[in-house]
């Protein structure tokens, strides 16, 4: 009994999913190369650490506005394979951001404590990216995820990732969907995800990207690197890119699902 008290003392206190995104979209909008980007990073960075995960901060201009960067936690195991699952953490000028997208960090923080637990197959990239709204960016490309799409190859992505998993707007409107722009399911990456939400009994559905896609994952899918979104389902978000995305509106109960989804799909073989 005295073992078993100290273990679970010693273990990284996992992150309440709801707590970590309210407590981020409290602080008002977070425009990609802001203070608030900024500060909502150091508050990813701490939790990573505390999580025990090697930190790496990948920094790159966004032109006009500043400079942002990716906060990147690794989990080692013995094995090659590569899993990799991010989270935007910029809103759009004027919105605070609570289910776009305070809800994927949430989601991201509190796997980072998780992780020894889940026992993950593959080694994993928890990562805070910067800067992916294009509506406040001007640019073609989440500039974030183009980043970590191109770290991830200089890595030998081309060999070992499985799959990039893009958590955006995971905080209400159940079933999510799955999002991508392949044109049929793919066995490794659509299959394997949708599996392991089956497992654990969160709904979830595939529905192909209009065209080249509209979150983090589609910087890897032009890359050449498998990739996903997991994100709102049919009822779309009505508070996209607005004031009233607010905390209040964040379901603890979906922040729980997004998260028993990606965990599960990380402990898949
Ligand atoms: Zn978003």
């Amino acid at each position: 009994m005295m073992l078993a008290a100290a273990v679970t003392a010693e273990a990284p206190a996992s992150a309440d999913p709801h707590i970590v995104a309210v407590r981020i979209s409290s602080w008002g909008p977070c425009p990609a190369a802001s203070d608030r980007e900024a500060r909502a990073h150091g508050l990813m960075e701490r939790v990573f650490h505390r999580a025990g995960l090697r930190v790496g901060v990948q920094e790159f201009r966004v032109p006009g506005h500043g400079r942002s960067r990716n906060v990147i936690g690794v989990y080692d195991t013995p094995r090659t394979c590569l899993r990799i699952v991010m989270a935007h953490t910029d809103s759009a000028p004027g919105a605070p951001g609570a289910n776009d997208n305070a809800s994927g960090l949430g989601v991201v923080a509190a796997l980072a404590g998780r992780l020894t637990r889940i026992d993950p197959r593959c080694d994993v990239w928890l990562v805070a990216t910067g800067a992916e709204e294009r509506v406040y960016t001007g640019s073609p490309d989440h500039l974030g995820a183009l980043a970590l799409a191109r770290r991830a190859r200089s890595h030998g992505a081309r060999r070992r990732l499985r799959w990039a998993l893009s958590l955006d707007e995971v905080g209400r409107d159940r079933p999510f969907w799955l999002r991508s722009p392949a044109s049929a399911v793919r066995p490794t990456v659509e299959r394997a995800l949708l599996d392991a939400g089956s497992r654990v009994h969160v709904p979830l559905r595939w529905v192909r990207d209009e065209s080249s896609g509209n979150s983090d994952h589609r910087e890897f899918e032009l890359l050449g690197l498998p990739a996903a979104k997991l994100g709102v389902g049919a009822g779309g978000e009505p508070c996209r890119h607005m004031a009233c995305d607010r905390p209040s509106r964040l379901d603890p109960k979906s922040l729980m699902l997004a998260r028993r989804m990606t965990a599960a799909a990380l402990r898949a073989h």
